[in-house]
């Protein structure tokens, strides 16, 4: 077109090449342009930028030279079509669609059947000998205009519809004459001139910009809005406008509309998965107005379609070696494609269709690995509800830990022990966990609780474990006393069934069906191909036995993390108080003896189920006041005393960590004895030496680090002098990651702790942030994650930089880990693997995807290295 070079251009048919691509056509207007381009058959149409829209949002009026291009687009259209939009006797009919580069679906507004008024109606009706499609048409275009343009209330058109239904005592739009149509038509005439004050506007020109503009103001809107926060989505980008020509499934029973997958988006299976309608327009099919049939039923009734349809999505497959997601009309027996996109799908389904691609050749195992999403992996380790169950919501709380559980409900860790452990499901409830639960968290098949954020005590060890769990649950109250509950508006007792989805966060009263995990073939061919690439290696943290078993099973290469503490509690509890309450060192030291059998048999058995691979054991971290009881159960004056001299203002930066081990380093003699005699015997039982990490919590200065090891290595020298092991410590402080190079000197490896170390650096404590000032932030746009979920790069990341540069510059062999929540989640193993970390350590249930997206780290980086290469 003849326009100087230097005036911005807004619009594009869909026969003509535009750069600029999807940020500028949006994803419906690319999708559009490129099936006309590769001769899919599309009905002809153009599509209005989004800077056109991003002009008119800044500046608040149509910017210049716009109408004009529309005008002249509108003049190519006419062409190519043979008819004229305005006509009164033939009419040219369009679309108008909304369409943003990041898909939005349902956020935005579309308008069909634009250039219809009162008179063009009944010109189409003779032209066509199809009086009832005229006006089905028509009174489609009202109630749509009506709504997007002038916001009028649908629920108004409707209850028209529905009284007219009624009144003819016929089921379904289709049932309604020519004859009722025109009489609608003439009910929503009024509805109109009523909400709006004016007539229905019968200038088709009038129409289509009103309508253009409409959608260009429903970017604004607050459903958008709210959407584009939920999925950080910018909320500058604007969206583009299609224009396009209407092609007719409401022309009668060889016309029809359908969405349609290439393959099935819930298995990943191959062959068309779609449902469509006869005599129908848009969004009939997902409004749900009749009950649409399968697409394979169009091989009977339309065969011809039909098989062009299957061509269409072989060769979109094959073009965009993807699977695709389709919207398509059938005009009187010929298909049009409406629209192609890249279809939604579940991890089992990316997973087959990815391995199914790679085998039929269509993308390569780099692609293959490239396109799953890792968070998604979650999904398929745990069972889910049914997804075709139906039950209602009682109540809904943060989805803290993935999977789905029914049970009976347990207000205490004791009794969920007890009936845990004699078979029968039980949900543990409360108000929040602590340590002293674990226990009953254990025989548990799921948690529930009323306070706590996503990384409260409850949803950490409930994940750490593979359990569901749902936390903070505004819904939920218990009277313990009366060992009744409150659920959203339900009473209940301990022992009724409830189910828990710690996918999404719902609570339902009583039992819903489960599907099991869904593990297969195809997840364990991805993660091999994704193991061959990466270089990054994935341990995870496990406590005991069995979860070093589910970490193994899940492809981890070690333990990073295994916690001491667990093992204190139980019946151990209290001799552990015993020594804690001891009068004098002596006094300790019997107590401490006889944990240490304890504490061996722990080791071994977690050494056995990890033979060959490295196993870091972090000695004794938590404040003592977790293992007192509270001051008003006393049982004798000393001990209220104790207690009382023990109790500290903010445990968290108290007494805990190696502070412990320094000041009373009993404890860990003890520890490391524990540990020296479980290696010692499990190499004498199995003829291997296990692959013994000790590692000491909280360090912050180098005198610390050095003392702890003196003992370390004493002891160890004492005990097992036969045993290679390493000694390092946990970097999470500050101090201790600028002071790197200095306690270098005294460790073997460090690992990041990086949620103590996000809660220090942020000076953020994680129980009083979450749920409190930090929702608000998030919900504020302050922060746009949670760094306790997500790891804050820039600030504590850079911490950790400094710690590798520092550490390593002064001891270049240095092995360097992270262990905290952060090591299973996607963006930060990516960090991770930047750093040039030698292992990230996460849960069990996330070491797959840790797996994953490690590989997809290396892979992102060689793609910006080839970027970088090409001048790009
Ligand atoms: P959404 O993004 O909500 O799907 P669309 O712009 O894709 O909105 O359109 C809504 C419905 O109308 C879809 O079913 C689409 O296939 C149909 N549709 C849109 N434009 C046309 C057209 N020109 N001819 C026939 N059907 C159309
Ligand atoms: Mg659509
Ligand atoms: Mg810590």
């Amino acid at each position: 077109m003849t326009r100087s070079a230097f005036v911005t251009r807004y619009v594009y048919g869909f026969d003509e090449p535009a750069a600029g691509g999807r940020e500028l056509l949006g994803g419906k207007g690319v999708g559009l342009a490129e099936m006309t381009q590769l001769g899919v058959p599309v009905p002809a149409g153009f599509t209005i930028t989004t800077d056109a829209c991003r002009a008119y949002l800044r500046e608040g009026e149509v910017p210049a030279g716009l109408d004009g291009e529309v005008d002249e687009h509108l003049a190519r259209l006419e062409q190519q079509t043979g008819k004229r939009f305005g006509d009164l006797e033939d009419p040219l009919l369009v679309s108008v669609r909304s369409g943003a580069a990041v898909s939005m679906p349902g956020m935005m507004d579309s308008i069909l059947n634009l250039g219809l008024s009162d008179t063009a109606a009944d010109g189409l009706a003779r032209t066509t000998g199809n009086p009832r499609f005229a006006r089905d048409s028509y009174r489609r275009l009202m109630q749509m205009f009506g709504e997007v343009v002038d916001g009028v209330d649908g629920h108004r058109f409707e209850q028209a519809l529905g009284d007219l239904k009624r009144e003819r005592g016929v089921q379904q739009d289709v049932d309604l004459t020519a004859d009722d149509l025109a009489r609608l038509i003439e009910t929503y005439k009024a509805i109109y001139l009523q909400e709006t004050g004016g007539e229905f506007p019968q200038d088709a020109r009038t129409q289509l910009r009103r309508a253009v503009l409409a959608v260009f103001e429903s970017w604004k809107n607050p459903r958008a809005q709210v959407y584009r926060r939920t999925y950080a989505i910018p909320d500058d980008i604007g969206t583009a406008v299609n224009v396009v020509q209407m092609v007719f499934g409401n022309k009668g029973d060889r016309s029809a509309t359908g969405v349609c997958f290439t393959r099935n988006p819930s298995t990943g299976e191959q062959g068309v998965y779609g449902e469509y309608l006869v005599n129908a327009q848009g969004e009939d099919v997902v409004a749900g107005i009749r009950t649409p049939q399968p697409v394979e039923e169009m091989r009977a009734r339309l065969p011809e379609a039909y098989d062009q349809l299957l061509d269409t999505m072989a060769r979109l497959e094959q073009h965009y070696r993807d699977m695709q997601d389709i919207e398509f009309t059938i005009e009187e027996g010929r298909l049009y494609l409406l629209q192609t996109r890249s279809a939604k799908r579940t991890a089992a389904a990316a997973l087959k269709a990815a391995v199914d691609m790679t085998s039929e050749g269509l993308i390569g195992r780099e692609e293959a690995i490239a396109r799953i999403d890792p968070a998604a992996l979650d999904q398929l380790l745990h069972p889910m509800l049914d997804p075709n169950a139906e039950f209602e919501v009682a109540a809904r709380g943060l989805n803290a830990s993935p999977g789905a559980a029914s049970g009976a409900i347990v207000l205490d860790a004791d009794t969920a022990e007890e009936r845990g452990k004699a078979g029968e499901s039980v949900i543990l409830v409360g108000w929040e966990t602590s340590p002293d639960d674990i226990h009953g968290m254990i025989q548990a098949k799921g948690v529930l609780t009323a306070h706590g954020g996503m990384t409260s005590h409850a949803a950490v060890v409930a994940r750490g474990m593979g359990k569901p769990c749902v936390a903070g649950c505004d819904g939920l109250t218990i009277d313990a006393a009366a060992h009744t509950i409150r659920l959203g508006g339900h009473e209940l007792r301990e022992g009724d069934t409830i189910t828990i989805d710690g996918g999404t966060g719902r609570v339902i009263v009583g039992e819903v069906a489960l599907v099991p995990p869904q593990i297969n073939e195809d997840f364990e061919t991805v993660l091999g191909w994704a193991d061959d690439v990466r270089r990054l290696r994935v341990r995870a943290n496990a406590d005991n036995p069995e979860d070093a078993a589910k970490a193994r099973e899940f492809g981890a290469q070690g333990i990073g993390l295994c916690r001491t503490e667990h093992m204190f509690f139980g019946d151990r509890l209290p001799v552990v108080q015993e020594m804690i309450l001891a009068r004098d060192e002596e006094g300790r030291r019997a107590a401490l003896d006889r944990l240490l059998p304890f504490q061996q048999s722990d080791f071994e058995a977690i050494f056995e189920a990890m033979a060959g691979l490295p196993v870091t054991i972090r000695l004794l971290d938590p404040p003592l006041h977790e293992f007192l009881p509270p001051i008003e159960e006393a049982t004798d004056e000393r001990m209220r005393r104790r207690i009382h001299a023990l109790h500290e203002e903010n445990p968290m930066l108290g007494t805990r960590g190696c502070r412990l081990g320094i000041q009373w380093p009993e404890i860990y003699e003890m520890q490391v004895r524990a540990i020296a005699r479980a290696a010692r015997a499990v190499r004498e039982r199995t003829g291997e030496a296990p692959l013994v990490e000790i590692m000491h919590p909280l360090v912050a200065f180098k005198e610390e680090l050095r003392r702890l090891r003196e003992l370390t290595v004493e002891i160890m020298r004492e005990e097992a002098p036969e045993i290679e092991y390493l000694c390092g410590t946990m970097i999470e402080l500050p101090r201790a990651a600028l002071r790197a190079d200095e306690i270098a000197e005294y460790a073997d490896f460090f690992s990041f702790g990086t949620n103590d170390l996000t809660q220090t650096t942020l000076g953020m404590s994680r129980d009083d942030a979450e749920g409190k000032f930090l929702t608000f932030y998030l919900e504020d746009g302050v922060l746009e994650s949670n760094p306790f979920e997500t790891l804050d790069q820039s600030g504590v990341g850079d911490l950790m930089r400094i710690g590798v540069e520092r550490g390593r510059g002064a001891k270049p062999g240095l092995k360097l880990g992270i262990c905290g929540e952060h090591g299973g989640e996607p963006r930060s193993v990516e960090f991770c693997h930047k750093l040039g970390l030698d292992y990230v350590s996460c849960s069990p249930y996330r070491v797959p995807l840790a797996r994953l997206a490690a590989a997809q780290a290396v892979l992102k980086e060689a793609h910006r290295a080839e970027y970088v290469a090409a001048g790009g």
